[in-house]
C-alpha cells in the first residue's frame, strides 16, 4: 500500500467519495486504482494526454459544485502527483 492508495491515480478523488467505490478493469473487476468515472472496463473514460488537462476539469466540476477557488487548488494540487501522470 502507497501513501496514494486511497485517491483516484488519475483525478485524486478520494476514494471513499466514489459511489462505485472504483472502476472496473477490462475482465469486470473492480480496481481501487482509479475511480469510477475515470475508469472503466479497462480503459480511461477521457482523452486527457496531461496532468494539466484532468486539472482544468476538475476545476470545472468543483466550480459546478459550488467550492470555491481556494477549495478547487487545494483538490487538485496533488493531481500531477498522481501516477497516471508519471512519466
Ligand atoms: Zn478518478
Amino acid at each position: 500500500m502507497g501513501a496514494y492508495d486511497k485517491f483516484c491515480q488519475s483525478c485524486g478523488m478520494p476514494m471513499d467519495k466514489d459511489p462505485a467505490k472504483g472502476g472496473t478493469k477490462k475482465d469486470g473487476t473492480k480496481t481501487q486504482k482509479y475511480c469510477s468515472l475515470c475508469y472503466e472496463k479497462g480503459a480511461f473514460k477521457d482523452n486527457f494526454t496531461s496532468a494539466d488537462e484532468m486539472v482544468s476539469f476538475v476545476k470545472g466540476k468543483l466550480k459546478e459544485m459550488g467550492y470555491g477557488s481556494l477549495k478547487r487548488w487545494f483538490f487538485t494540487s496533488h493531481i500531477p502527483k498522481l501516477e497516471r501522470w508519471q512519466v
